[in-house]
C-alpha cells in the first residue's frame, strides 16, 4: 500500500521533474502523472531555445535568480550522468550603442549579484575574438551557458518516473478536480483517479486548471508566440555560440537572438506576438476561446494600451523577414534576409496581473493539498530540476519551499 498517491497534471518539464523527486524523496509514494497530449513534452518544453541559462538577468534574490543557478549545475549533472547532449558554447550579450551600454552596465551589476560564474565583460575586440562575426561596443561573456534538447530531457525525466515504480499516463486531459473529505477526486472524461496531493503544472494551460479547483483567477494565462527562423548552412559557420542583444527591461523577453542548437543547426529568433490561440504554433492559428480570455481580462486591455506599439512592430517582424533581421542585423550584420528561410515556433504562458503587470518571478500557490506552478516561463526548462525540489518542498509543509 502506497504512504500517498500524488496526481502530477501536465507531463512537460516542470511536472515530469516534480514527479522524479517525489519519486527520489519519498518512494513509497505512488506517483501518476497525467498528460493531455499523446506524449511527453509537446508544448513550451518540446519548443524552445534550448539555451541553459547561467542566471545574468533576474532580480537577485528571486525564485528564477536561485532555481536558475542551482537549476543549471543540477541540469549539467543530469545530462552527463543520462548522456543527454550538453553543450558549454557559451554567450555574448552585446550593447551596439550608448543607451545599450547604459543597461549593459546595469545587466553586469545584476549578473554579479548573481555570481554568473565567469561572467566577464569585453570590448569591441574581445566579442570578435569569441565572435568573429559579431560587432558591438562591448558585450556581457558567459562561459558556462550551454545548450542541449529539453525534449530529451524531459523523456529521460519520464523514464525515471516510471523506473522508480510511478506511471505517466497521456492521452488523458484532467477535466474536474473536486476535494472530498478523504482527499481529491481528479477526472478525466468517465475515469476518476483518487489522491492525497495534486500539483498542477499546466503551463499554458495553468489558469484554466487552477480554475478547476478554485484558484484565484488571477494571474491569467496571455500567449506569446515565439517564431524563428533558421539560418541556411552555408552561414551557420559564422556564429560559434549564442549571441544577444541587451534585453529591453520592460518585457520579459529576451530580444532576437542567434541560437546555436546541439543539432548544429543556427536559428535566429524566438519574436513575441501575441498569440490568437494558446496552442497555436502557425500565425494562422485562431481559437476564439482562448482570445475571448484574453480579451476579456482587465489586465490584458491595460497592458495593451501601454505598449501598444512594440506589439504592432513585433507583428511587422512576424510578417516581414527583412524587418525581422533588421534586429539581429545590428549586431551579426552579415546575417541578412537572404540568409534565413522560416523555421518554427514556441508559444510562451506568460501569466498577466489583473492590473496588467506581466509576472515576471516563478509563481508557486498552495490551495490545501493542491500545489499550482502559475507561472513557470523562462528560464523554467533550465531551472526544473531546482523548481523541482522547491515545490516538493512546497508540499511537504518546508515553509514555501526551502531555497538551497
Ligand atoms: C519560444 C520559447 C523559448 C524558450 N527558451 C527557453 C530556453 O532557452 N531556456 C529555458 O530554460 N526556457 C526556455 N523557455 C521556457 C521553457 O520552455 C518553459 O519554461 C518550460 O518548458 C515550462 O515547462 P512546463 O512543464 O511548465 O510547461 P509545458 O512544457 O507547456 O507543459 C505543460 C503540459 O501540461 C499539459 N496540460 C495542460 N493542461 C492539461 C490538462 N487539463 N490535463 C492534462 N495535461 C494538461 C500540456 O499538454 C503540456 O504538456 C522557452 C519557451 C518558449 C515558448
Amino acid at each position: 500500500m502506497a504512504d500517498r498517491v500524488v496526481v502530477v497534471v501536465g507531463a512537460g518539464i516542470v511536472g515530469l521533474a516534480v514527479a522524479r523527486e517525489i519519486g527520489l524523496r519519498r518512494p513509497g509514494d505512488r506517483v501518476v502523472v497525467l498528460e493531455k497530449e499523446d506524449r511527453v513534452a509537446v508544448h513550451q518544453t518540446g519548443h524552445n531555445s534550448g539555451v541553459v541559462h547561467a542566471g545574468i538577468y533576474y532580480q537577485p534574490g528571486s525564485l528564477k535568480a536561485v532555481l536558475c543557478a542551482r537549476g543549471r549545475a543540477m541540469m549539467r549533472d543530469y545530462c552527463a550522468e543520462r548522456g543527454v547532449a550538453y553543450e558549454e558554447c557559451g554567450k555574448l550579450v552585446i550593447a551596439v550603442d550608448d543607451e545599450e551600454m547604459a543597461r549593459l552596465d546595469a545587466l553586469e551589476a545584476r549578473a554579479g549579484h548573481n555570481a554568473v560564474p565567469g561572467l566577464r565583460r569585453v570590448d569591441a575586440a574581445g566579442i570578435r575574438d569569441i565572435e568573429p562575426f559579431a560587432e558591438g561596443i562591448a558585450a556581457l561573456y558567459s562561459p558556462h551557458t550551454a545548450i542541449t534538447d529539453f525534449r530529451r530531457v524531459a523523456e529521460a525525466f519520464a523514464a525515471d518516473v516510471v523506473a522508480a515504480g510511478g506511471e505517466v499516463r497521456t492521452t488523458c486531459a484532467v477535466d474536474r478536480i473536486t476535494r472530498t473529505a478523504s482527499g481529491i477526486e481528479i477526472g478525466v472524461g468517465e475515469q476518476v483517479l483518487h489522491a492525497d496531493q495534486v500539483v498542477l503544472c499546466a503551463g499554458l494551460q495553468a489558469d484554466t486548471v487552477a480554475g478547476l479547483v478554485g484558484g484565484d483567477p488571477a494571474p491569467r494565462i496571455v500567449p506569446f508566440r515565439g517564431e524563428y527562423m533558421d539560418v541556411l548552412p552555408e552561414k551557420r559557420d559564422l556564429v560559434r555560440g549564442l549571441v544577444y542583444p541587451v534585453p529591453d527591461p520592460r518585457y520579459p523577453f529576451l530580444g532576437v537572438h542567434f541560437t546555436r542548437r546541439v543539432s548544429g543547426t543556427v536559428e535566429v529568433g524566438p519574436n513575441a506576438v501575441l498569440a490568437f490561440a494558446r496552442e497555436g504554433y502557425r500565425q494562422t492559428d485562431f481559437e476564439p476561446r482562448d482570445m475571448a480570455r484574453t480579451l476579456a481580462w482587465p489586465g490584458f486591455r491595460r497592458l495593451a494600451r501601454q505598449h501598444w506599439r512594440t506589439g504592432l512592430e513585433e507583428m511587422y517582424g512576424s510578417v516581414s523577414t527583412a524587418a525581422y533581421m533588421r534586429k539581429a542585423q545590428r549586431y551579426i550584420p552579415a546575417i541578412g534576409p537572404a540568409d534565413v528561410v522560416r523555421g518554427g515556433a514556441g508559444v510562451r504562458a506568460q501569466a498577466l496581473d489583473a492590473d496588467g503587470t506581466l509576472v515576471d518571478d516563478f509563481r508557486i500557490d498552495r490551495l490545501g493539498p493542491v500545489t499550482a506552478v502559475r507561472n513557470a516561463p523562462s528560464p523554467a526548462a533550465t531551472s526544473s530540476l531546482a523548481i523541482a525540489e522547491y515545490v516538493v518542498d512546497v508540499i511537504d509543509g518546508k515553509g514555501e519551499g526551502a531555497l538551497r
